[in-house]
């Protein structure tokens, strides 16, 4: 028997959650957080349990699993984004079974996590019992250690390819292993990226976000300003890109804020990068302001790289913004988001009164300069192309996203309600026996 049940992200792009049940075992692929709930919820209380993130949508709801919660072997994870490994610290200690994913996503998950944590490399297989195998296949994505999950059942292979992208000039780490996709036979599932599927084109290489960081920040009068530069602290290559350009400006680049350097550590720790030997890491400024008025002195001499690029209440361009700090933003210093806005509401509106005190200060604002790091609808169809799924399963996004993905597979020839299965949060469907 072959079981797929979609706990959540398919009615969303966040808490992507799902499982597949494989006769007498089931394992879980991916247990995360959906953002914009939780930031909501966040600015309402303080302190939150299992049950009121659920209630609050911020966290799968794992109801749908609850009569084969004995039958999971383990709960595997993509990669170290929130929307795929953030439920952990609420969800996970109710199932026992280790988490198995790469040694990356294992530094920056281990803190919230209280079960047994498998490290698999990337490009490498492990057996779950006699019947279940996984592959962690590399993928370009927007942080370390991305992977394609290949599961291997006496049913076939199923392909679970959310976050994944088609990068030919990667700015870390090597390109998308098309190489061992190809030779993947018998592909009975493939669950597929809808975040970007109503997209018609192939998104950017990361490469290109470089170029455009090089424009702005070599290319323009900087002269005696400061330089604050904000994007997802997990985007590492992104944060190298900065890095490597304020080198080349002559300025020291200095990030600020705990979530970077909680990202940064773990890279540093596994030789992904070495920041330390060129930048200056401070993850609490407030505890670090005569450092900072020091800085603020001799601006002109650093690229400030800071969290709050979606106008995080805590983050530290918001406190930069609302004069918190001893380092300050005056006219005409550059404000770059390399980053784009997440469009939901609480965090569309949080970005919204960030940009207006900025504004107030009269900063240069430079906004998404970015390329995303989920494949688009060209990039899609060759996944589809080079694998040949009997099934496929479009996840990553609400509805109208998933079926973004279902025209295209209709256009290749697959059939709606037949090999297209579209599913909603706590719905599953069984593809054998029939
Ligand atoms: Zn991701």
């Amino acid at each position: 028997m072959l079981r797929i049940y979609g706990v959540g992200g398919y009615e969303e792009v966040g808490r992507n959650m799902s499982c597949i049940e494989i006769d007498d075992e089931a394992i879980i692929l991916d247990m995360g957080l959906y953002m914009d709930r939780f930031v909501a919820l966040q600015e309402k209380v303080s302190k939150f349990d299992t049950k009121m993130l659920v209630a609050e949508d911020a966290i799968p709801n794992d109801k749908i699993l609850s009569h084969i919660k004995k039958k999971i072997k383990a709960i595997v994870i993509s990669h170290a984004h929130l929307d795929h490994m953030g439920a952990i610290k609420w969800l996970a200690t109710s199932y026992n079974c280790p988490i198995i994913t790469t040694p990356y996503t294992a530094e920056v998950i281990k803190r919230n996590a209280s079960n047994r944590i498998i490290k698999v490399n990337v490009n490498s297989v492990y057996k779950i019992s006699k019947n279940i195998e996984i592959e962690f296949i590399n993928t370009t994505h927007s942080v370390p250690q991305s992977t394609i999950i290949h599961i291997k059942t006496n049913y076939g292979s199923i392909i679970y390819a959310l976050d994944y992208k088609n990068d030919n000039h990667p700015v870390i780490g090597r390109k998308t292993n098309i190489r061992r996709l190809k030779e993947i036979e018998d592909v009975v599932l493939l669950i597929a990226d809808s975040t970007n599927a109503d997209e018609e084109k192939k998104t950017f290489s990361e490469s290109i976000a470089k170029e455009m960081l090089k424009d702005i920040m070599l290319g323009m009068e900087t002269g005696e300003h400061a330089i604050f530069l904000t994007t997802f602290s997990s985007h590492i290559a992104r944060l190298k890109s900065m890095l490597n350009i304020a080198k080349t400006l002559g300025r020291k680049a200095v990030f600020i804020g705990k979530s970077l350097a909680d990202y940064i550590e773990p890279a540093e720790k596994l030789r992904i990068i070495n920041f330390s030997k060129d930048a200056e890491i401070i993850d609490n400024p407030r505890k670090a302001q005569r450092k900072l008025s020091d800085m603020n002195r001799n601006r002109e001499e650093y690229v400030f790289i800071v969290t709050g690029g979606l106008g995080e209440r805590n983050a530290v361009l918001t406190r930069l913004a609302n004069d918190e700090l001893s380092l300050k933003i005056l006219p005409q210093d550059f404000i770059i988001f390399s980053c784009e806005v997440i469009p939901t509401p609480v965090i569309q509106a949080n970005r919204k009164i960030l940009e207006q005190k900025l504004h107030r200060k009269k900063a240069r604002l430079f906004k998404d300069i970015h390329v995303s790091g989920h494949a688009s609808r060209e990039e899609l169809r060759d996944l589809i192309e080079i694998l040949s799924p009997r099934h496929i399963l479009p996840a990553h996004g609400d509805i109208a996203k998933c079926a973004s993905t279902a025209m295209l597979a209709n256009e290749m020839g697959y059939e709606l309600g037949k090999n297209i299965h579209i599913i909603q949060n706590g719905q599953s469907f069984k593809l054998f026996p029939k």
